[in-house]
């Protein structure tokens, strides 16, 4: 664990291993902390509270500044690791750490966005004004499938907003943001404003319950999303849950069947569909239906399965060996539920590394929309195929969806795609793009299944959630 700007022991006895999920090799273990680790954290940080918020907002923002360019120079190292740990691909590994560095990026403007506003002579010689103050300490608990670009998108704003955070990454691939975390250190971030504790729900549920957390944002799957989101709401603190997404992708009969059937590919198979914005069913209206499952089938016979580090594979391992049964699992559903499998990932193998977890590119056709593989987040490469004969038809199924994440439309129709906007009814949205990921300036963060609070991840929101906003009316 990080606390009080050092590396200390966990008093846990138990820890869990990190393995390479391309080569199956013992990468480290990692500790699972106790609710005595959390209140060393905590307390770390409720003392570096005071001076960092006295901290004026410019030395705030140097160190992130400084941080921006160490990431930069580390850039190949860093997704080595993180290749190492996760699985994706070297190139999506930078790709993820280049978003990262946006957001660190976006929280530099924190002088510009955390002002306040003023409005004189509200009454007879009264002033009134607004201004935007830090909490305390926030907690940061994250998912495996984006371990440095996800911290990236809450702690910079925590701390540029003057609060100091308890970062709780995930136990599956948590040794590429301990380098981050060490760089922050060496770019000038003071012991105890940003600390980090290891394990898994024993750790957050102490941090859930502590009362000198006052916030807490959290990404992962929607069940823990939605009863974190209670518990901590239970004790009055600030709660922003992104859960979990089950993605459709709308192709119109007018859409350029080309770029509609990549742009569905890349989304279901890249970063192996471990991704919040996975496509996973596409949904083919009309005419469309034939030409986009041959382009898809093309797809999905290009992908090259193997490690991440080798620069000619287009999709890696899964994390883990349960996650590629609980894939495998979904796609026997799917077949036992009527379903078409056209082509079938689970004996996918790589033989110069028997002990990866491997799965190949899966699509379904005839799927239905009350089949487990329509309605649950699978989190593998598999692509269910489906049809619609108009696009309210394709809507209507995206309104019976429990998620709301994200959702696109391919058309070349500036009018449907009014109507689509209009009527989509999931917070992000793509026009012809396949990955709907909000910039940092944007917020991103869902809606109903898959996401617990009001305020999103980045954006504006970002300050919103971290500051309060105090009223000061004066008469002199
Ligand atoms: P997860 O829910 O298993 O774990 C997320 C975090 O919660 C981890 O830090 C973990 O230690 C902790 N945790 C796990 N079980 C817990 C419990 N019972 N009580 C308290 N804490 C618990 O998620 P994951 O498998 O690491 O990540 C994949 C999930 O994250 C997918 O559902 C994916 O869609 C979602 N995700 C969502 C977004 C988004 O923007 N909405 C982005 C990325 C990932």
């Amino acid at each position: 664990n990080y606390i009080a700007g050092r590396w200390t022991n966990s008093t846990a006895g138990d820890s869990l291993p990190i393995v390479d999920p391309a080569t199956g090799d013992l990468l480290d273990r990692v500790p699972l902390s106790s609710a005595v680790d959390v209140g060393t954290a905590v307390a770390a940080a409720v003392q570096a509270f005071p001076a960092w918020r006295n901290t004026p907002v410019t030395e705030r923002i140097n160190s992130l500044f400084r941080l921006r360019t160490l990431l930069e120079a580390n850039l190949d190292r860093l997704a080595e690791t993180m290749t190492r740990e996760h699985g994706k691909t070297r190139d999506e590994s930078l790709g993820e750490i280049r978003r990262g560095i946006e957001s660190i990026t976006h929280a530099c403007a924190i002088p510009t966005l955390m002002m306040g506003a003023t409005l004189e002579n509200i009454a007879a010689g009264i002033d009134c004004e607004t201004i935007r103050q830090p909490l305390g300490v926030f907690a940061v608990i994250t998912p495996y499938n984006f371990p440095v670009m996800i911290p990236l998108w809450f702690w910079p704003f925590a701390v540029a907003t003057g609060n100091t955070v308890v970062l709780k990454p995930s136990e599956r691939d948590p040794l590429t943001h301990q380098h981050v975390v060490e760089l922050a250190a060496q770019a000038g971030l003071p012991a105890g404003v940003l600390n980090v504790v290891h394990g898994n729900h024993t750790a957050v549920e102490a941090l859930l319950d502590h009362p000198d957390i006052k916030g807490v944002s959290f990404v992962g799957s929607s069940a823990v999303a939605k009863s974190l989101y209670a518990r901590a709401a239970a004790s009055g603190k600030r709660v922003q849950a992104l859960g979990g997404a089950k993605n459709h992708i709308i192709i119109l009969p007018d859409a350029d069947f080309d770029a509609s059937a990549a742009a569905a590919v890349a989304s279901a198979y890249g970063a192996t569909g471990q991704r919040c914005l996975a496509g996973s069913i596409v949904v083919s209206v009309g005419d469309a239906y034939r030409p986009i499952r041959e382009r898809i089938l093309d797809g999905a016979a290009s992908q090259k399965l193997g490690s991440g580090l080798d620069p000619a594979v287009t999709m890696g391992p899964l994390i883990s060996r349960p996650h590629r049964d609980r894939v495998a699992g979904y796609v026997d559903a799917g077949e036992k539920a009527g379903a078409t499998l056209i082509v079938d990932g689970r004996s996918a193998m790589v033989n110069a590394l028997p002990n990866g977890h491997w799965f190949g590119p899966t699509v379904f056709e005839n799927v239905q929309p009350e089949m487990s593989i329509a309605t649950d987040e699978i989190f593998g490469p598999v692509i269910g195929l489906t049809r619609a004969d108009s696009l309210d038809a394709a809507i209507a199924l995206v309104h019976r969806s429990h998620y709301g994440n994200a959702v696109s439309l391919f058309t070349r129709s500036g009018a449907a795609a009014r109507q689509f906007r209009f009527h989509a009814g999931i917070s992000m949205i793509g026009i012809n793009i396949g990955v709907v990921a909000p910039m940092a300036f944007f917020p991103f963060g869902g809606s109903r299944g898959s996401f617990y609070g009001d305020l999103k991840a980045q954006g504006k929101d970002a300050i919103e959630f971290y500051t309060d906003q105090r009223v000061v009316i004066s008469k002199w």
